[in-house]
């Protein structure tokens, strides 16, 4: 028994020096403790720090997939007991092209895994027409199931990845995002750790979502300039003997119908 640790950053920040500092920290971190990582980058964000962004890429433990370009919700979805409407369609859709080519002019990428803004109850197993768009723009792999039926994020982690076969996209893995219930509150550190428990006890896969933002600012507050956490959270995982690994990777072996616990190879 070890479990699967799959670390997804959304990167998504605006505000000056917030997503340069976070690939810098994060890149560091990676890059020492060889914990390869992804990160579902906003494109417009992208646009506006390239440098950075290649920086980080020529560390060469990031994997780059997309978040939206401009940050756009794609189910209705209540948030704090407000709702926020779904863009249209076809915005949508020029949002997940606009991004792929954002990730394609400044990192050469083409993208196949996209971070659904704000996720959803279900992610989009009831909207097949979402799903259709999807597949329209390349995306093979989606993070968009990180709610309950109230809408409340922290969704277990036995909810495990599935393919929207039912849906008739059969290509199309969802990867849930389990456990998420806010960054940097107080006990975050534990919190993470017991989860890492549970999933090498019981052999799970963990879609970890964090946002290039917590650590950063809260009022005047530096929470975490270092990203201590993060680094803890490879360590504790590696200890325990819980594989990192990239969505990408993952989503390519479970295609190929291998062992998921067979180690991936090299190219
Ligand atoms: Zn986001």
């Amino acid at each position: 028994m070890a479990g699967k640790l799959l670390i997804g950053y959304d990167v998504e920040c605006e505000s000056a020096g917030v997503a340069e500092n976070f690939l810098t920290c994060a890149g560091e971190i990676h890059k020492r403790l060889n914990a390869p990582a992804t990160l579902f980058v906003v494109g417009k964000v992208l646009d506006k720090y390239p440098q950075a962004f290649r920086k980080a890429q020529q560390l060469g433990i990031f994997d780059f997939q997309q978040h939206t370009y401009s940050h756009v919700n794609l189910k209705p979805v209540k948030i704090e007991g407000e709702l926020k409407k779904a863009a249209g369609k076809w915005r949508i859709s020029r949002e997940l092209k606009k991004a792929n080519g954002a990730l394609k002019r400044h990192l050469g990428l083409s993208a196949e895994g996209l971070t659904t803004p704000y996720t959803h109850h279900l992610g989009l197993s009831d909207r097949p027409d979402l799903l259709k768009i999807l597949r329209k723009a390349g995306v093979r792999f989606v993070r968009s199931f990180g709610r309950d039926r109230n809408d409340q994020t922290n969704i277990s982690l036995d909810l495990q990845p599935f393919w929207y076969d039912n849906q008739g996209f059969p290509e199309i893995l969802e990867f849930p995002v389990q456990a998420w219930k806010g960054e940097y509150f107080k006990g975050y550190d534990d919190y993470l750790c017991a989860n890492l428990d549970y999933i090498a006890e019981h052999d799970l896969v963990w879609s970890f979502l964090q946002h290039d933002s917590s650590h950063h600012m809260r009022g005047n507050e530096i929470k975490d300039p270092q990203l201590h956490t993060i680094e803890r959270l490879i360590r504790y995982a590696k200890d325990k003997g819980i594989i990192l690994e990239l969505y990408k990777d993952y989503y390519r072996r479970l295609l190929n119908d291998l062992d998921p616990n067979e180690t991936p190879k090299a190219g």
